[in-house]
């Protein structure tokens, strides 16, 4: 029997696109004929006529599988969603603004049949994208990197081929604030990376402005590293100590040397800082009780409206 694969695709407000993303992944399967395809169109909640442009898709072709979440959740949880639909042996995770090229799919399709369970694709070039956001995205990794013990793919995104096993273990993750690049690491299984140039958006704008980055930076370092905590606890005891030594200086300098005590200006640097240093560490600690508070509610991280014609009431949410 041909072996199935799910092609899956989160896309918000992608009408531009689709059926230019079609025709490629269409010449695509139609050159791996081996295969049996599905291609799992997420919505994510789009304003646009992303929906209808789906449907007429499907109308042509049934391999077009269309889930319809019930509002804008943002890709990493459309990305579950895509998990817990994909009916494929393997899956392939692909943005929708053909930034990631579809014929790379036959490459990744051989190291899975080589026994490779996450072929990843990193990024060689970035076309199209400004120096800033290159180089901000340099420092996270490396920050990220140095703060945790899971190797961390660099210049890789979620264009990747999964196998079953890789999809089976990220269904049972379900935390409601992901970093899906994270949990990739995090999960194991025999990678194999492969390198590709990353083109322009076909058509329509990015979702992302670099408030939405920093919050994912936020979102990647406090789901995956403590170290923050740690580096607090360390700035506090660095603190201490040497405000402690200046103490025994003053002192000394005070009784045996009759020198006053110096005045205002350094009271203030001093008291300014330690207010910023004990701010900072209050946002760090509150960052890690609001992941706590999100994830006690326990509520479950999407519904869907309907698959493909299918409505579907929340009880009946397909789920590992
Ligand atoms: N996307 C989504 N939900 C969102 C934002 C984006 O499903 O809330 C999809 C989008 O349709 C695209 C992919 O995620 O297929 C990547 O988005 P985008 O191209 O805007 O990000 P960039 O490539 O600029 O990082
Ligand atoms: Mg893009």
């Amino acid at each position: 029997m041909a072996k199935k694969v799910s092609i899956l695709i989160p896309a918000y407000n992608e009408e531009k696109v689709l059926h230019l993303l079609y025709a490629r992944l269409k010449s695509l399967t139609d050159s791996l004929p081996q295969y049996e395809w599905e291609m799992l169109f997420i919505n994510d909640g789009s304003k646009d006529n992303t929906l209808a442009v789906l449907f007429s898709l499907r109308k042509e072709d049934t391999r077009v599988n269309i889930i319809d979440l019930s509002r804008n959740y943002g890709k990493e949880i459309a990305m579950l969603a895509g998990f817990d639909y994909a009916s494929g042996d393997c899956a392939i995770v692909i943005d929708a603004d053909l930034q990631d090229p579809p014929e790379l799919i036959s490459q990744m399709l051989q190291y899975w049949e080589e026994g490779y369970d996450d072929v990843y694709a990193k990024r060689r070039s970035r076309k199209g994208e400004s120096f800033l956001k290159k180089k901000t995205s340099a420092w996270f990794y490396k920050i990220l990197q140095r703060t945790t013990k899971i190797t961390i793919q660099l210049d890789t995104g979620d264009f990747r081929l999964l196998d079953r096993s890789c999809i089976e273990a990220l269904k049972q993750i379900r935390e409601s604030s992901r970093y899906t690049k994270g949990m990739f690491s995090w999960i194991g299984y025999r990678k194999k990376e492969i390198l590709f140039d990353r083109d322009q958006r076909a058509a329509g704008e990015t979702k992302w402005n670099y408030f939405k980055l920093f919050s994912l930076a936020i979102e990647g370092i406090t789901s995956f590293t403590t170290a923050p905590l740690r580096i607090s606890t360390i700035i506090g005891v660095l603190v201490s100590l040497s405000s402690f030594a200046y103490l025994i200086y003053m002192i000394i300098d005070t009784v045996f040397n009759g020198n006053p005590i110096a005045g205002y200006a350094s009271t203030i640097v001093i008291i300014l800082f330690l207010g910023g240093v004990q701010l900072l560490s209050l946002g760090v600690i509150g960052e890690y009780i609001s992941r706590i508070f999100v994830e006690t509610k326990r509520r479950p991280p999407y519904f869907v409206r309907s698959f493909n014609d299918e409505k579907i009431p929340p009880q009946n949410r397909k789920q590992n």
